[in-house]
């Protein structure tokens, strides 16, 4: 079989997995794969530092497919390899990822997620499953209502481990980890080692081959970041006019708001652009439909809010267009850091009102960049001083550069920003 892909076939993948990446294209390693690959096949722990673009899922499926596919079935309601995520959309794209590698072995892999249904996943857990991808509360509910077993548990991934802190689901993954048979091999992905990911990592991890790979993400560097200054009602029209004039096709529109989101949505559409948007008030199937529509161009436009927009994963995303500025200015970070992947100039565009001022300094005071402002013409701003925005009122809202309540994301994102000023 002349399948091998050049690069990868001295790191101790098999035949059809070799196949399998041939098959998708990839011709080399990554930094990261390079690393992890060979590590997780010798049987070592691994904690890396790795943010999404970086190769990280495929860094730690295919070794853990290796492996698999040298192991007994699983039996009732077993599972081999449990991968957690924080995101239903990173669960459903690490699925993807599975099943691509894994096209060419006989192993089986599902995804289990809230949201949705819990009865059909019981129902196909119940022949039990090789890797399944999971977010932390419904596995837990699953496992509560005896759906699932973890005493064959070869395999625990940890994937964007600093993503599920900050959201809250320590509690959950250590009840998880607490299940889990002391003999497996343990896994852990995060954007950076922040104590409490080093925290998290002491008595879960075994003697660890530790990755760093650096600069964390190529893609930050190649983004270019403008400011359009303009009155806060313009908005929307300003966005239609950009798209239009620059013929912007794969625009993914960042809303501080639920309520945002879809009024502008609404008013794109009246406009004859087609968008959609994705947020957690939006049900599961909603959400996938135009994640889906995006990917495949079919939906020009998707706007997000920042809970939503984490993990996604869109090849070469070429714009960002930041319609509000984040509350918190890390999140501005995480926002850009979607464009420009593997090696592509991105495109950060913000549209920035008066009362927005505020917001605009705190991004700065952690990028320590000043950002190019350009005025539209025809829609410079009437408006040249405005009191701040409020944003005391709403559940979980933040002052600019007040950091989440017992979180480490300022820390851990002075990283991605020292990243992005090279
Ligand atoms: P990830 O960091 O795992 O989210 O992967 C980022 C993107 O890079 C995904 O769309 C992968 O399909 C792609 N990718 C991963 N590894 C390689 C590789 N060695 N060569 C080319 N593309 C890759």
């Amino acid at each position: 079989m002349e399948s091998s892909a050049p690069g990868f076939d001295s790191l101790g993948l098999s035949q059809p997995l070799l196949k399998a990446l041939c098959e998708k294209g990839y011709i080399s390693p990554s930094p990261i794969q390079s690393q992890a690959i060979p590590a997780v096949i010798a049987g070592r722990d691994v904690m890396a530092a790795a943010q999404t673009g970086t190769g990280k899922t495929a860094g730690f499926t295919l070794p853990m497919l290796e492996r698999l596919t040298h192991g007994a079935r699983p039996g009732r309601a077993q599972i081999r390899a449990l991968v957690l995520t924080p995101t239903r959309e990173l669960a459903a794209q690490v699925l993807d990822s599975v099943r691509d590698y894994s096209r060419h072995l006989s192993i089986t892999s599902d995804v289990v997620f809230g949201g949705v249904k819990i009865n059909p996943q019981i129902q196909r857990l119940q022949k039990g499953v090789d890797v399944l991808v999971a977010t932390p509360g419904r596995l837990l509910d699953l496992f509560q209502q005896g759906a699932l077993r973890f005493d064959r548990v070869e395999f625990l991934v940890l994937d964007e481990a600093d993503r599920m802190l900050d959201m809250g689901f320590i509690h959950d993954i250590r009840r998880v980890i607490s299940r889990l048979p002391d003999r497996r091999q343990t896994l852990m992905f995060s954007a950076t080692f922040s104590p409490p990911i080093r925290k998290l990592a002491t008595g879960l991890l075994d003697h660890p081959v530790q990755i760093q790979v650096a600069p964390a993400n190529q893609t930050v560097r190649s983004v270019d970041q403008v400011v359009h200054p303009c009155d806060m009602a313009r908005k929307t029209d300003l966005l239609t006019h950009l798209i239009r004039s620059s013929d912007l096709k794969q625009v993914l529109v960042f809303s501080r708001t639920k309520h945002g989101a879809n009024r502008v949505v609404e008013r794109l559409c009246q406009q004859g652009l087609l968008a959609s948007a994705i947020h957690g008030n939006k049900s599961q199937g909603a959400r996938t439909r135009a994640l889906q529509g995006f990917k495949d161009g079919s939906v020009r436009v998707l706007v997000a809010t920042d809970i939503a927009a984490r993990g996604i994963d869109i090849q070469q995303l070429p714009h960002v267009v930041n319609l509000d500025l984040p509350n918190v200015p890390e999140d501005y970070v995480h926002r850009i850091g979607r464009t420009g992947r593997a090696g592509e100039t991105g495109h950060a565009i913000s549209l920035v009102a008066a009362e927005e001022t505020l917001l605009l300094k705190a991004i700065e005071r952690l990028t320590g960049e000043s950002l190019r402002r350009e005025n539209v013409p025809g829609f410079e701003p009437s408006i040249l001083n405005a009191p701040p925005l409020d944003l005391s009122g709403g559940r979980g809202r933040r002052r600019p550069g007040q950091s989440p309540k017992g979180s480490s994301r300022r820390r851990q994102d002075s990283r991605s920003t020292r990243t992005y000023r090279r």
